[in-house]
C-alpha cells in the first residue's frame, strides 16, 4: 500500500496516518516530523529549516527532496508508506512522480482530506504546538491555498484521487478511508 496524504494543516492527516500505518505495517513518512526532529537535534538540516517552519513557510525543495528520497530508499519502506505532509507544492510533486518512476513503484491513492478554515483554525489554537499560532496558522493557511492545493489536481488527472471529509469525527474519517482504499 502506497497512499499520498494531502489536505489542509489541522486536517488530521498525521492522526489517520498513524492508524492507517499500523494496519498495514508501513511507515508513516511524515516530512514535518522528520523536519521537527532535525530541529530538536540541531543538525544541519534542521539548523536551516527553524526559521522557515517558525514563519510558517515552506522549507525550501533543496532541503526536502534529497530527505525524502532518502527516507524512501529504506529497506522498511520497500513493502509500501504513507506520505503526510509531501509533496507539498507542483515541484515536490513531480519529484516524486519521477523518483517512484526510478526506483518502480506507483502510489495506490493520493487521498485529499477536506476540512473548513473556521474548523482548522479551532483544531491547531486547541493543538498547542510551537508553530500553532493564530498569525503562523493562517499563513500556514495561505501557503496550502497557493502552493498545495494544485497539487491535488495534479493527481486529479491521475484519477487515483480520493477525497475525505476530514470535519467528521476521527473513528468515522478513518472507516471511510479505509473503504476508499484499494483492497489486495
Ligand atoms: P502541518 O500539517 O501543521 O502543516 P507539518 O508537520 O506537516 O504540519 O509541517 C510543519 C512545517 O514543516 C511546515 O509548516 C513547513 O514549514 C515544514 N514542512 C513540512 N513538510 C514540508 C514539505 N514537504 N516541504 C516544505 N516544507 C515542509
Amino acid at each position: 500500500m502506497r497512499l499520498i496524504f494531502l489536505g489542509p494543516p489541522g486536517a488530521g492527516k498525521g492522526t489517520q496516518a498513524q492508524r492507517i500505518a499500523e494496519r498495514f505495517q508501513i511507515p508513516h513518512i511524515s516530512t514535518g516530523e522528520i523536519l521537527r526532529q532535525a530541529v530538536a537535534d540541531e543538525t544541519p538540516l534542521g539548523r536551516q529549516a527553524k526559521a522557515y517552519m517558525d514563519r510558517g513557510d515552506l522549507v525550501p525543495d533543496e532541503l526536502i527532496l534529497g530527505m525524502v528520497r532518502e527516507r524512501l530508499d529504506r529497506a522498511d519502506a520497500r513493502p509500501g508508506w504513507i506520505l503526510d505532509g509531501f509533496p507539498r507544492n507542483l515541484p515536490q510533486a513531480e519529484f516524486l512522480d519521477d523518483l517512484l518512476r526510478d526506483i518502480q513503484q506507483v502510489c495506490d491513492r493520493a487521498v485529499n482530506f477536506e476540512v473548513s478554515d473556521d474548523e482548522i483554525v479551532q483544531r491547531m489554537l486547541g493543538r498547542g504546538r510551537k508553530d500553532d499560532n493564530e498569525d503562523t496558522i493562517r499563513h500556514r493557511l495561505e501557503v496550502y491555498r497557493a502552493a498545495t492545493a494544485p497539487v491535488i489536481d495534479f493527481y486529479r488527472q491521475y484519477d487515483r484521487i480520493v477525497s475525505i471529509d476530514g470535519s467528521l469525527s476521527m473513528d468515522d474519517v478513518t472507516q471511510v478511508l479505509v473503504e476508499s482504499l484499494p483492497r489486495n
